[in-house]
């Protein structure tokens, strides 16, 4: 009894962890807050009457993602996305004309970019340290905001420039969360059943649940960093200072998304070019027409402007989505929208926000938490994958990685080269 594994959460990384030790015929037990799995890769097929991925949906750097093996043993139907996809900015109501749009994205790509560039920057340093002044630093810093969910002033760009860049951008129309969802069918899980203290002092460690105490030999803990920090599910002993460290050095940025389901005859319906939407200097919102294919328009918020909206209250990000609609193909546009639906991932209390970003100088911290404690109390999660990290795809490579560790550690099996 006592040498089974418990994993925490059916997030990307617990099913990818669970599924690995299930093949290996490890006794697994997977305990899960929710009532579903998926966590931040869930997808909505009844708000908008289309499958809505309302958190991860783009399989990023498809070449060496594993999701996307996993998109094609499940048969799902792909579409290749346009990795350069941004093709006009708006500022307030005039769109850029041709040399605004080259200045802007030339500005965007010279910052992401910089680190690989820059000789003299301390080891590691804010994205901020290479934003460019006016006119466009002060709209690019958004971009930043859009991808990695912070500000640059809080986004180490040493971390940045480390997620891998491979071949395709995929997106499935059925939504990347119904590949999760399948791949957690049949998957010992036991919902609705939150985790709320790991005595790991002990052997065999006493996993404390909602419905119980339960027993492991070893425990892969999958929730997200922000919800470490936060204090809901305690350790005892204490964690020690380094991997403290290691997850305050990781918060959670924010992204939010804005789903509007349109006519099939609005221009909105099918595939368009990416606009982004500047209502201000301190506003963005990023618009994709036709998303996965689907008659529906997203909105994207993030960084700072994502917070401040969440924090306003229900329908603000909507507001703003609708704002930037209107002002890029005006007022009119309206009667082409049927019902909506808005994100709040940083209220969500298994999540508490989107993916990580390391603070400048703590890019080392993803290795840290990686590595945890005496391979017994295991730590895996979108956080922790050196090059894939605020993905789904790294999230269910490092649940891999945890298994694989504990496979070792327990001689069933030894880490392949
Ligand atoms: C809006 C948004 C857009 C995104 N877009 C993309 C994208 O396009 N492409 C991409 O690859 N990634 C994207 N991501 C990121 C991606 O979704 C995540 O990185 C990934 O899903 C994280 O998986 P995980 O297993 O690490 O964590 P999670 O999915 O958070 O899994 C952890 C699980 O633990 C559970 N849990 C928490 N606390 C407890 C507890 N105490 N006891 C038991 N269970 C608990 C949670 O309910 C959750 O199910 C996006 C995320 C968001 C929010």
């Amino acid at each position: 009894m006592s040498r089974q594994v418990v994993i925490i959460g059916a997030g990307a990384a617990g099913i990818a962890a669970a599924r690995r030790l299930l093949a290996e015929r490890v006794n697994v037990h997977v305990m899960e807050a929710e009532a579903i799995p998926g966590g931040r890769c869930i997808t909505d097929t009844t708000s908008l009457g289309h499958p809505f991925d309302r958190g991860g949906s783009w399989i990023h750097s498809a070449a060496i993602n594993p999701m996307a093996e996993l998109a094609r043993q499940q048969g799902a139907e792909i579409i290749e996305d346009d990795p350069g996809a941004l093709r006009a900015v708006v500022r307030g109501h005039a769109r850029l004309n041709d040399d605004e749009f080259k200045a802007y994205v030339s500005a965007w790509r010279g910052l992401a970019d910089s680190r690989a560039h820059a000789t003299t920057a301390t080891i590691d340093p804010a994205m901020d340290t290479f934003l460019p002044g006016e006119p466009w630093g002060p709209y690019i810093r958004h971009v930043v905001a859009l991808l990695s969910g912070v500000d640059p002033a809080v986004c180490s760009a040493e971390d940045f420039s480390r997620f891998e860049r491979a071949p395709g951008e995929w997106l499935l129309p059925e939504g990347q969360g119904s590949l999760l969802a399948a791949a957690a069918d049949s998957l010992p899980i036991a919902f609705e059943n939150p985790v709320h203290r790991i005595d790991y002092g002990s052997d065999p460690i006493q996993v404390h649940t909602r419905r119980g105490t339960i027993e492991a030999a070893a425990v892969i803990v999958t929730v997200s960093t922000a919800v470490l920090a936060a204090g809901t599910l305690a350790f005892d002993p204490g964690l020690p200072a380094s991997l403290r460290d290691a997850i305050d050095g990781l918060p959670l940025g924010l992204l939010n998304k804005v789903g509007i389901a349109v006519r099939a005859d609005s221009p909105l319906a099918a595939p368009g070019p990416v606009l982004m939407h500047h209502a201000s200097a301190d506003e963005a919102v990023m618009i994709r027409p036709g998303f996965a294919n689907q008659p529906v328009v997203c909105g994207l918020v993030g960084g700072s402007f994502a917070d401040a909206l969440e924090r306003q209250g229900p329908g603000a990000a909507t507001a703003a989505c609708l704002e930037s609609l209107r002002a890029v193909y005006g007022g009119a546009i309206t009667r082409d929208l049927g019902p909506s639906v808005e994100t709040t991932w940083r209220s969500h209390p298994w999540s508490l926000g989107a993916y990580s970003a390391a603070l400048p100088g703590h890019s080392g911290a993803r290795d840290v938490l990686a590595a945890g404690l005496d391979q017994r109390l295991l730590f895996a999660g979108e956080a922790t994958d050196p090059t894939l990290f605020s993905s789904v795809g790294g999230a269910w490579r490092s649940g891999i990685r945890a298994a694989e560790q504990y496979l070792a550690a327990s001689g069933q099996r030894s880490i392949p080269a």
